[in-house]
């Protein structure tokens, strides 16, 4: 970043988490590199060699997926990357610098974090000294050597690569792109907002952010080249605007909105014990996705009833190992406890694709031909990993007894997967019956399934028959239905949940669903957005999970409208040409009709 004060300037972005945010703008640096100088012994040879392996195979996983991204930027970044991340995955290959590293390991002299770092710096060291030539070709050959050292010791010491601790107080974070796991490290009493460079509005990093209730704008193309370290900015969570240096009139106009904000959210507060019902008095049941436990308090004051996806790749993310089966018991739980009777609906763990979840990143392929979003993902991978499967299973079965819960599957197709999840259930269920002294449910709790892909909203008739409940996952049925990742930037214009292809499978799922008397919810973050709502209620909707901060928003919607008025705006919609004559629709509802009851 720049290290002098420009002056005001305003970039856009996509609007992912609202508020707005005044804050000086500070980047997460990276945490420094501890590295242990203790020799191995020599029957700790082999376990150093391996953990080098398994650390160069996470490297180029992740360079990898850090390839397969670039599609989403500007394509002079694309020219200027993708041959880079080229070179850093040949030199994971068998290359010079992975036999230097490993033939230091062999000599006993260094564990595999300092061969790597000593035979890197020796080859850097080496290129740097080489006589003649273009001398910034030979830095930028050592550069590169010393960042795949460095890639494989955070992969070797698995610490993090950035650190958010260090960050001032009240400050807004930028970043060039934040993962999902990364996210779930953030403190959200430490920050005034977050920015970042990549990013789309439905991808996981947006669904945690949202979470943390942190007003946040993501994909500001050239955000860090236009920044200035500690400079003030204004971040809207609202319009996807973000300010840099801001003029005094830019500071007043934000702190205006910042305390109108503020008196509605008071205002909103008061609907908290009202009833989810629309003015002719249909009844919608309101309830709210838990990604990181410190959501609770805001879930129990959001007016939510219940939770309707409880995402558990938490649990799983940021930790060596898998947790067992004792400690979910425990996590889950604490929840089902604090819902205090409200029901707790807990998705299996939905691992692969991109939500890397370091405790199991050995178990996904590192096949860098095959898309992992159209692969081993959710229940695929799951089946697969059956001591991991029942270890859930079990530890959910157990928490049961503390309350209702429901039991979800997560990117189902077929329902093949269905019948073995609950086959699977059942063994546990035998198994934790034959075991003294634990509190078990009188009977397993209901099995239900994320209508996310086409396969299963087309097919739902036949899944109807194995599952007790569908939730409908707009985020991923939109990503598969229109064939465009989740994360690609707003202006690309192909992720569009509002696409008629997406309503129809939504409105056909709901029929479905009616007609074989299942439950059915949308727990995508479709149903956080106010302005959509009538709409859902018009496919068929009549209950809907989300970000707990929005609850209040979405019950004013429902509160505002009627049935009868909701099923035409859902007539109009699904018989509209594409998704931008569907926001003219819904625009147009927001000028007509009555506002807050
Ligand atoms: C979805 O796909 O809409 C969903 C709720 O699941 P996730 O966002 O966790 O993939
Ligand atoms: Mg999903």
């Amino acid at each position: 970043m720049k290290p002098t004060n420009p002056p005001e300037k305003r970039l856009s972005g996509l609007p992912v988490a609202p508020g707005i945010a005044i804050g000086p703008l500070h980047e997460a640096p990276e945490s420094p590199l501890v590295i242990s100088s203790k020799k191995p012994k020599a029957s700790e040879i082999p376990s150093e060699l391996a953990r080098l392996e398994d650390a160069v195979s996470r490297s180029r996983a992740q360079l990898h997926k850090l390839k397969s991204r670039l599609t989403a930027l500007p394509k002079d970044s694309q020219a200027e990357i993708a041959p880079l991340l080229d070179v850093y995955l040949h030199m994971l290959g068998p290359t010079r610098l992975l036999r230097g590293i490993k033939l230091r390991v062999q000599s006993g002299e260094h564990g595999a974090e300092a061969a790597t770092q000593s035979e890197a710096e020796a080859q850097a060291e080496a290129i740097l000294a080489q006589p003649g030539g273009d001398k910034s070709s030979r830095q930028r050959r050592a550069d590169e050597v010393r960042e795949v050292a460095r890639r494989l010791i955070r992969n070797l010491t698995r610490q993090p690569f950035r650190s958010f601790e260090v960050l001032p107080q009240g400050s807004v974070l930028a970043a060039q792109s934040l993962r999902p796991a990364e996210a779930a490290l953030i403190q959200p009493t430490r920050f005034a907002g977050i920015v970042t460079a990549e990013g789309g509005l439905d991808g996981h990093t947006a669904v945690m952010l949202r979470a943390l209730g942190l007003p946040a704008v993501l994909g500001v193309s050239g955000l860090l080249e236009k920044a200035t370290t500690g400079g003030l900015v204004i971040v809207d969570g609202d319009s996807g605007e973000i300010i840099l240096n801001p003029s005094r009139a830019s500071l007043d106009a934000a702190r205006k909105k910042l305390s109108a904000q503020t008196r509605a959210r008071r205002a909103l507060s008061r609907l908290q014990h009202l009833p989810a019902q629309t003015r002719c008095g249909a009844q919608v049941e309101l309830q709210a996705n838990l990604e990181l436990p410190f959501e609770l308090p805001l879930i129990a004051a959001s007016g939510a009833r219940g939770i309707g996806l409880l995402r558990s790749e938490f649990m799983f993310m940021n930790r060596e190992l898998a947790p067992d089966e004792e400690t979910q018991t425990r996590i889950y739980r604490d929840i089902v406890e604090a819902m205090d009777g409200d029901p707790v609906t807990i998705r299996l763990l939905d691992w692969g694709s991109d939500k890397d979840v370091e405790a199991l990143a050995r178990f996904v392929p590192d096949n860098p031909e095959s898309n992992p979003a159209l692969g081993l993902r959710g229940i695929r991978l799951l089946l697969r990993h059956e001591a991991l499967l029942e270890t859930q299973l079990a530890a959910i079965l157990r928490a049961a007894a503390a309350g209702p819960v429901r039991i979800m599957m997560p990117m189902v197709s077929v329902a093949r997967e269905v019948v073995e999840t609950r086959e699977a259930m059942r063994r546990v269920w035998r198994r934790l019956k034959s075991r003294r002294n634990l509190q078990l449910p009188e009977k397993p709790p209901p099995l239900g399934i994320m209508v996310e892909t086409p396969a299963a909203a087309l097919a739902a008739p036949l899944l109807a028959r194995h599952a007790e409940f569908f939730a409908i996952g707009t985020n991923d049925l939109t990503m598969y239905t229109l064939a465009a990742d989740r994360s690609l930037p707003a202006d690309m214009k192909l992720y569009d949940p509002l696409e008629p292809a997406v309503l129809r499978l939504i409105h056909l799922t709901a029929s479905f669903a009616a007609a074989a008397g299942i439950p059915v919810s949308i727990c995508g973050e479709l149903a956080s957005r106010p302005t959509v709502v009538p709409l859902l209620l018009g496919l068929g909707i009549r209950q809907l999970s989300m970000n707990g901060n929005a609850v209040p928003l979405v019950k004013q919607a429902i509160r505002a409208t009627t049935l009868l008025a909701c099923e035409h705006l859902a007539n109009a919609a699904l018989a509209a040409p594409d998704a931008e004559a569907v926001r003219e629709i819904l625009a147009r509802l927001q000028t007509t009709s009555p506002t807050v009851s």
